[in-house]
C-alpha cells in the first residue's frame, strides 16, 4: 500500500504546540527555574528581562513561596499545565535533576544559562553528558550550557542576559558561540541603532549543533540576515550543507575565531599539506555562498549592509565626497575589494556638473568641493541620481565632518534611500562616516532607517566589498550534485599506498585518463616495454620508501630508444634496490595538480592547482568540497592566480577547460564513493587542447 509520510493525517500523531527550536523561540508558556526577585541574583535579572514575554512566566524555586508577589513552585513537576520552554539559572549540579523533571514533564526545550560543565573539564563534562542524557530521555532539546541565552525580538522573548525589552522589527539574526563577545557585539549593534530578530547563544553546544540552528533560521521568515559568531565548527560538512540551501535567499555571514591554528597536520599529499591552515573551511564557506568576516565587528558591518537595502548586483560604486583626499583612499580601498569606480557618461557627467560648483569633479568620485551651504541640497540629489543613473551597482556618499554634522544632509539622504526604496531601484546606499562624536545622532538617525553608516572608508569598503561578493554568491551557488555510487565490484581496498597499478584501475573506473604505463622488473624488460609504448618514454624508479621520485634523480624523461630506457632503468633499479621501474608514454602539456582529501571536520575535498614539482612553493591552489557540480569546477580553476597560463598566455595553446573541470569532478566523485580512500594527488596532470591525463598519481587508503 502507497503511504503518503509527509501527510500529518497519515504521519505520526503531531504534537501539540512548539518542538525544538520552535520551542525555544516561539514558546507559549515559560518557566524559570531558579527565579528569584532577590536584587542581585541571576534569577532576578532573568524574571526581570521575561517580564516584557505577553505569555505567562512561571517562577519555579525551592528557596521561596513567591516571586515578585507570585506563587513558586518547588519543582517543574509541581507546575500545573504545559510547559514549552524552561529556562535554567540555578547552580550546575542540580541541573541534571531539573532536565529530569523537565522530560517527565514534557517540556519541549530548555535554556541552560548556567556554567560549570565541560567548560571546566572532565568533572563539568561528566555533569554535562548526564545532564543531556536526563533531557533525551524526555525529548528535552538543550540550549547552552554556559550560555548567555536566547531573545526573540518580535515577540519580545529576552531570555538572555541582556537587560530591557528587545526592540524588534529588525532582521539580523545573531547566533554566537562565545557568551562574553557576543554579548558586546549585540550592545554595539544596539548602540549603531541596529535591530535584531532573535539572539541565540549556542554556549557548550551539548546538544544543538550549528548546523539546526541555521536550518531553523531558514525557514524563519523573520530573520533575514544570518550571522554566526563561531570558535568551533564541529559540525562544518553538515553546516556546509544547510549554508547551502539558504544562500540563494539569505545571507549567511560567519565570523570564525581560532583561524590560525586550525588544520596543522601531518602532509602525507601535497593536497594534505596545502590543505593546512583552514584552507578546506574556508573554501566550503565560499562554495556555500557564506559571508566570511575576519572579526565581530566586521560581521555586524556586512549585516547592516545587508539587511535593510538589496545587495549590489555588480561591482560599480559611486562615491560622493566633498573632499578628494576621503574619495580617494575609498576608491584605492574598493580596488581591493575587487570593485570599481567606473568615470560616469559623458552626458551624466555634464547633467552632474550642470547642478555642481565651478571646481567641483563629476568624473566619480564625485567631488563636490566644500561648499557646505549646499550640501543639504546636493547630497540627496547627487546620491538619488546616481543611483537611478543605471550606470552603478552601490552609491556611498561620504559624510564628513560639516556634512556629517549638518541634521539636514542625514534627513536629504535618508528620504533619497526611502524614495529608491520605495520605487524598487535595486542600488544600496552605505554612508562612509567620517565625522566627529558630536555628529552621532545623524548617524543614529540614518542607521534607524536602514542606511548604515559605517567609520572611515576602510569599514566602509570591507563591508560594501562583501555585500557585492554576497550580490554574486545568492546567483551561483545552486543545489549540490548528487553523490555518485560505489563502483560495482569494487573490492574494500587494502590500507595503504595503492601500486601504480591499483590505483590506475581505480581512477579509470572514475573515468580519470593516466598516461600508458607498465610496471618492469628488469632492465630488459624496461626497454621491450618501452618498444611496445613508442618512443619517447619517461622512467621512474617505484619504490615503497621513494615519495618524491625526481628529487632523489627517480624520473628519467626524454628517452628516445631502446638502449637509452635500458641504461636509464638499470641506474633506476640501483638507486632504489628492491624496486621495480615504471615505464611510460611521455605525454605533454601544462602541469597541473589535482588532489583530494577527506578533511576532519568538512569531509571529502578536491583541490587544483599550477605547478607539478613546485606546487608547494608556489602555492596556486583552490579547494572545494565535494561533490562538485561542473560549473563549479570551472570556478575553481578560475580561481587560480595563474588561470591566464590555461587560457592560452603568450602564444601558448588554451588548455581543455571543461576536460580539466572533468577530472576535478571526477577525483570528487571518487573520495566520495570510495570512503576508505584517505587522500590522493595527481600530480602532474598534464592538460592540453585535447584533453588531460594524469602522468603521476598517488592514492592513500586509511586503515580501518
Ligand atoms: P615525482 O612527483 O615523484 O617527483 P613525477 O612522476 O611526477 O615524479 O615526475 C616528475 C616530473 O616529470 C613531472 O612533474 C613531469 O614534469 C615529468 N613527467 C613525469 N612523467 C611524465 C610523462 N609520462 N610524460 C611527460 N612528463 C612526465
Ligand atoms: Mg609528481
Amino acid at each position: 500500500m502507497l503511504t503518503d509520510l509527509d501527510s500529518p493525517e497519515q504521519g505520526e500523531p503531531v504534537a501539540a504546540g512548539p518542538v525544538g527550536l520552535a520551542a525555544v523561540f516561539e514558546p507559549r508558556r515559560v518557566a524559570l527555574v531558579g527565579a528569584s526577585d532577590q536584587p542581585g541574583k541571576m534569577g532576578e535579572l532573568f524574571w526581570r528581562n521575561l517580564s516584557s514575554f505577553p505569555g505567562e512566566v512561571i517562577p519555579v524555586t525551592a528557596s521561596a513561596a513567591t516571586v515578585d508577589g507570585r506563587p513558586a513552585y518547588p519543582t517543574l513537576s509541581d507546575v500545573d499545565g504545559e510547559i514549552d520552554l524552561a529556562v535554567v539559572v540555578v547552580p550546575a549540579p542540580a541541573v541534571p535533576g531539573v532536565l529530569r523533571d523537565a522530560a517527565a514533564k514534557g517540556v519541549r526545550a530548555a535554556v541552560v544559562i548556567s556554567g560549570g560543565f565541560a567548560e571546566t573539564g572532565p568533572e563539568g563534562a561528566r555533569l554535562q553528558d548526564e545532564m543531556i542524557a536526563a533531557a533525551h530521555d524526555g525529548g528535552v532539546r538543550v540550549v547552552g550550557p554556559n550560555c548567555f541565552g536566547i531573545q526573540n525580538c518580535d515577540l519580545p522573548l529576552n531570555a538572555s542576559m541582556a537587560a530591557g525589552e528587545p526592540l524588534g522589527g529588525g532582521g539580523i539574526t545573531l547566533a554566537t558561540q562565545s557568551g562574553a563577545y557576543g554579548m558586546a557585539i549585540y550592545a554595539l549593534g544596539l548602540d549603531e541603532r541596529t535591530r535584531f530578530a532573535k539572539v541565540y547563544a549556542a554556549g557548550n553546544k551539548a546538544d544543538i549543533a550549528d548546523a539546526e540552528v541555521l536550518r531553523y533560521l531558514r525557514a524563519d521568515p523573520a530573520s533575514r540576515t544570518l550571522c554566526f559568531f563561531l570558535e568551533s565548527l564541529p559540525d562544518g560538512r553538515a553546516f556546509y550543507e544547510e549554508a547551502r540551501l539558504t544562500t540563494p535567499h539569505k545571507p549567511v555571514i560567519v565570523a570564525k575565531t581560532g583561524r590560525s591554528a586550525a588544520g596543522a597536520r601531518a602532509a602525507l599529499s601535497h593536497t594534505g599539506a596545502l590543505a593546512g591552515r583552514g584552507a578546506v573551511g574556508r573554501a566550503a564557506f565560499a562554495q556555500a555562498g557564506i559571508i566570511e568576516a575576519r572579526t565581530g565587528l566586521e560581521m555586524m558591518d556586512v549585516a547592516r549592509a545587508l539587511d535593510a537595502q538589496p545587495p549590489p548586483a555588480g561591482p560599480r560604486v559611486a562615491v560622493i565626497t566633498n573632499s578628494g583626499g576621503t574619495g580617494v583612499e575609498l576608491a584605492d580601498l574598493l580596488a581591493e575589494e575587487g570593485l570599481e569606480v567606473p568615470e560616469l557618461s559623458a552626458a551624466l557627467q555634464r547633467e552632474l556638473r550642470a547642478c555642481l560648483p565651478a571646481f567641483a569633479s563629476a568624473r566619480n568620485p564625485v567631488d563636490m568641493t566644500p561648499v557646505w551651504t549646499r550640501f543639504a541640497e546636493l547630497y540627496p540629489m547627487l546620491v538619488e541620481r546616481l543611483a537611478r543613473s543605471g550606470e552603478v551597482d552601490a552609491v556611498v556618499p561620504v559624510l564628513l565632518q560639516r556634512s556629517a554634522v549638518d541634521e539636514q544632509v542625514a534627513i536629504g539622504v535618508r528620504d533619497a534611500v526611502a524614495r529608491l526604496r520605495a520605487d524598487g531601484v535595486p542600488v544600496p546606499v552605505y554612508v562612509c562616516w567620517v565625522a566627529p562624536r558630536a555628529a552621532r545622532p545623524n548617524a543614529d538617525l540614518l542607521a534607524e532607517a536602514g542606511v548604515p553608516c559605517f567609520d572611515w572608508p576602510e569599514r566602509s569598503a570591507r563591508a560594501l566589498g562583501h555585500a557585492a561578493r554576497y550580490g554574486r554568491a545568492r546567483f551561483e551557488v545552486r543545489p549540490p550534485r548528487p553523490a555518485p555510487p560505489r563502483p560495482a565490484g569494487l573490492p574494500l581496498l587494502a590500507p595503504g599506498v595503492l601500486d601504480p597499478g591499483a590505483g590506475g584501475a581505480l581512477l579509470g573506473a572514475f573515468d580519470i585518463p593516466t598516461v600508458e604505463s607498465v610496471i618492469c622488473e628488469t632492465a630488459d624488460g624496461a626497454a621491450a616495454a618501452a618498444v611496445g609504448l613508442g618512443f619517447p618514454v619517461v622512467a621512474k624508479a617505484l619504490h615503497p620508501e621513494l615519495v618524491h621520485k625526481s628529487d632523489r634523480g627517480g624520473v628519467r624523461v626524454g628517452l628516445v630508444d631502446h638502449g637509452d630506457v635500458q641504461a636509464a632503468a638499470s641506474e633506476l633499479l640501483d638507486l632504489a634496490p628492491g624496486g621495480r621501474v615504471l615505464v611510460q608514454r611521455q605525454a605533454s602539456g601544462i602541469e597541473v595538480v589535482v588532489g583530494g582529501i577527506r578533511d576532519p571536520q568538512f569531509g571529502p575535498a578536491v583541490m587544483v592547482g599550477l605547478g607539478g614539482v613546485l606546487v608547494e612553493v608556489l602555492g596556486d591552489v583552490a579547494f572545494a568540497l565535494a561533490p562538485l557540480r561542473a560549473d563549479e569546477a570551472r570556478r575553481l580553476v578560475e580561481r587560480l592566480q595563474g588561470f591566464a597560463a590555461l587560457t592560452g598566455a603568450r602564444g601558448r595553446e588554451a588548455v581543455d577547460l571543461d576536460a580539466l573541470a572533468r577530472v576535478v569532478c571526477a577525483v570528487g566523485d571518487l573520495l566520495v564513493a570510495v570512503p576508505e580512500v584517505a587522500e590522493l594527488d595527481l600530480n602532474p596532470v598534464l592538460a592540453t587542447a585535447a584533453g588531460c591525463v594524469a602522468v603521476d598519481w598517488r592514492v592513500m587508503v586509511s586503515g580501518t
